[in-house]
């Protein structure tokens, strides 16, 4: 049987590396993104490339929950069933309180933790008549420990650890495992704004004296997504280097 897997924001990034790791063991990959049109394309030759079954590309808001419905939907007629959902759509707004927008908390929250609720909700309706599926909510070293200037970004990150504890217990009953996976600094876009002065200072505090890649992101994913992880559910595995 071919599985399916959806990786939210998939053209970039970590969400690449999954969905490519996920191309690799053959699976049907649905990436969803917010509008680097040419990323995604990328991403659909890589996972072309790399042995997944079919690609489907679908650019759409997570944070909307008619787009949420779509993605759903056209994933769901595509492939006839949905497998693996990964939560991975992240933005950042940094800025330290007494400057930070309501906006900027808002949107922050919407992309990163109503997003993946709303991704969750909608695939928990078929993953439960199938009676087997894996969501992998990729949270942050920021949600457990904080950090200055992000605020809201660490409280969505924080968020995805409780939403993913919470919904593990309602639906480990019916074979669907939900975990998250907490990144520390991993070299993508988001950390590529960082000056090098920055990332050495970064660097020298984490014990193994150097960023993650997204492969060591991706390896985690599919590690928790893997069918024989079928009795680890609640859990958050980081991904620090030992932070
Ligand atoms: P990235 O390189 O900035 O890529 C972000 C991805 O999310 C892109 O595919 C982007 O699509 C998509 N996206 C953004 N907003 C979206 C929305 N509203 N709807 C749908 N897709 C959306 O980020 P990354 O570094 O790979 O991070 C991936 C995840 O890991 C995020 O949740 C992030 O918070 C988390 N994380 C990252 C780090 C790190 O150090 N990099 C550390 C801990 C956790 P477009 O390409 O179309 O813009």
């Amino acid at each position: 049987m071919t599985r399916t897997v959806i990786v939210t924001g998939g053209s970039r990034g970590i969400g690449r590396e999954i969905a490519v790791g996920f191309a690799k063991k053959g699976y049907n990959v649905t990436i969803s993104y917010a509008g680097n049109d040419s990323a995604a394309a990328e991403t659909e030759k890589l996972c072309k490339d790399n042995g997944a079954a079919e690609v489907v590309l679908f650019k759409g808001d997570v944070a909307d929950e008619k787009a949420c419905e779509e993605l759903v939907k056209t994933t769901a007629e595509k492939f006839g069933q949905i497998d693996v959902l990964v939560n991975n759509a992240g933005i950042t707004r940094d800025g330290l309180l007494a400057r930070m927008s309501a906006e900027d908390f808002d949107s922050v929250i919407a992309t990163n933790l109503r997003g993946a609720f709303l991704m969750s909700k909608l695939v928990t309706k078929s993953m439960m008549k199938q009676r087997y599926g894996r969501i992998v909510n990729i949270s942050s070293v920021v949600g457990v420990h904080g950090n200055a200037g992000q605020a809201n970004y660490s409280a969505s990150k924080a968020g995805i650890i409780g939403m993913t504890k919470s919904i593990a217990k309602e639906l480990a009953s019916r074979n669907i495992t939900v975990n998250a996976v907490a990144p520390g600094m991993i070299a993508t876009d988001m950390t590529a704004v960082l000056t090098d002065a920055q990332k050495e200072k970064i660097n020298s505090s984490i014990p193994a004296k150097r960023m993650g890649e997204p492969a060591d992101v991706a390896n985690a994913v599919l590690f928790l997504a893997d069918e024989n992880s079928s009795y680890i559910t609640g859990q958050v595995l980081g991904v620090d280097g030992g932070l």
